[in-house]
């Protein structure tokens, strides 16, 4: 049997996380069986599909390389097919016209809830005669078996049984002509013959229905796997309020797609104590009987954790290329200064995004203006006077400009004045860099490039001279 998965997300909002789950798991189901992906946009709900989201949609599985070998399928497109099915449901009875108004169905429903009954059709026009057709607006109802019940063998979750007295009459066709979801989706899984649903288990309770439109036309059923749900550190479903944006935002914060992946692979599935995984070990090791059945809390410190790994453990050559991206978009022209492979060796220990590492690069490339306020006050007073002065000279008279001979020149200063390290690096850093962090000194000043270093050394002078000036000039 071919294995197909689908992915087949509604373009009602951007992309979040738990769809992208959602679609990585089904992937991987595909790819790990040697099966085929789909991707079908569900946009039945004309109201709220949008075109961004269609958009969001094709450049977030772009994005992290999840490929797909049919679609992207629109419902949209299908509305020609849905009708012929839905033509003969009505003429063999599997469906039938209802002509309820929307104020019988509200006043139905108000009754229901008030009896704290579970609000349902109650079948007033499925006895109708067959061949009744008025002129008054009607929705398409599937006629669901009244007895008996629906048991599937969720493939996460284990036997799930749904009595069909549960089910009412579900509108398949709007009186507006369009077709419902539950319904295009089970055409949609016939049609392109899917083997495996693999979704979210917030459409458990679609499943049955589904599952009996199938039955209905003597359909195969596929095999369902509802995967349970994110929860964001507070115990509630993940939603925007948790502030996660969509995918897209994701790679605009600077996150790496392999990071994503790997952390969301382990959102709900494990592989022993493995927490590191590329793309080829998770088609490798991924199946279903490992999804956990319970919910899993989204944890943003770990996927950063995860995204500095990769930055780290990436080819350097690679992880400049992505940076590049970032580093443009923060309009840094690198082409003064160092390599961006050797930002990411003095960077990527301290950095846990790509985004971070483009903010915290500018002062490699770019002077700046001030200096940090706090670091000013500390470092640049009258004592760095000397040991600034004698650095710079050491400094410029160096015959070779390498990490070993700037941290000797650090070392000699110190000697000569009787000061530790730290007296003589931290006004040298405040001065090249504007603030008291960095990565180690020499290598930075390495990078940085002695004219640049040099220049700024004196300006960090001049910033003394004017500081203990103005505070004479107050006493
Ligand atoms: N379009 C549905 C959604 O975005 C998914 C339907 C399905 O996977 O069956 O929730």
């Amino acid at each position: 049997m071919q294995i197909k998965t689908r992915f087949a997300p509604s373009p009602t909002g951007y992309l979040h996380i738990g769809s992208v789950r959602t679609a990585l798991y089904s992937w991987l189901f595909a790819r790990s069986q040697g099966g085929k992906f789909v991707l079908r946009i569900e946009d039945t709900d004309l109201e709220r599909s949008t075109q961004p989201a269609i958009e969001a949609i094709i450049n977030s599985m772009n994005w992290l390389n999840l490929d797909w070998d049919e679609g992207p399928y629109f419902q949209t497109t299908r509305f020609n097919r849905y009708n012929i099915v839905i033509e003969n449901m009505l003429s063999n009875g599997n469906a039938y016209r209802c002509y309820c108004s929307k104020e019988r169905i509200n006043s139905l429903r108000k009754k229901q809830i008030a009896q704290l009954k579970k609000p349902r059709y109650d079948g007033h026009c499925r006895n109708r005669n067959r061949h009744y057709i008025s002129k008054n607006p009607y929705v398409v109802r599937f006629r669901n078996p009244q007895e008996g019940s629906i048991i599937f063998n969720d493939l996460i979750h284990g036997p799930i049984e749904f009595k069909n007295q549960e089910l009412d009459d579900l509108v398949i066709r709007r009186a507006d002509g369009s077709p419902t979801y539950n319904f295009c989706a089970a055409i949609d899984d016939h049609d392109m013959k899917i083997t495996h649903v693999i979704r979210g288990n917030d459409h458990i309770n679609n499943t049955p229905r589904q599952i009996n439109i199938l039955k209905s036309l003597d359909a195969p059923i596929p095999s369902y796997a509802h995967l349970s749900i994110i929860l964001g550190n507070d115990g509630k479903k993940l939603s925007k309020r948790h502030d996660v944006g969509s995918i897209i935002q994701y790679r605009d914060d600077g996150f790496l797609p392999e990071a994503l992946l790997n952390y969301l692979v382990r959102l709900g599935w494990s592989h022993g104590n493995q927490e590191i995984f590329n793309l080829e070990q998770m088609k490798n090791m991924f199946n279903l009987k490992s999804v956990s059945k319970s919910n899993s809390t989204f944890n943003v410190e770990k996927l950063l954790w995860l995204n500095q790994y990769y930055i780290k453990h990436l080819p350097t050559e690679d992880i400049a290329t992505r940076l590049l991206w970032y580093v443009k978009k923060q309009e840094i022209n690198i082409f003064n200064g160092p390599k961006l492979t050797d930002i990411l060796t003095l960077l990527s220990g301290r950095c846990r995004t790509l985004k971070e590492l483009a903010t915290s690069c500018h002062y490699f490339y770019e002077d700046f203006n001030e200096f940090d306020v706090n670091s000013a006050n500390k470092y640049l007073c009258s004592t760095a006077i000397e040991s600034l002065n004698m650095i710079r000279k050491i400094l410029a008279s160096l015959n070779e400009w390498t990490p070993a001979s700037i941290h000797e020149a650090i070392k000699k200063t110190s000697k000569e004045l009787h000061m530790n390290i730290n007296q003589i690096g931290m006004p040298l850093r405040v001065a090249v860099i504007g603030t008291d962090r960095s990565p180690s000194l020499n290598l930075t000043i390495h990078a940085i490039g002695r004219s640049r270093s040099l220049a700024r050394i004196d300006k960090a002078l001049a910033f003394i001279a004017t500081t203990i000036h103005a505070h004479s000039q107050k006493h």
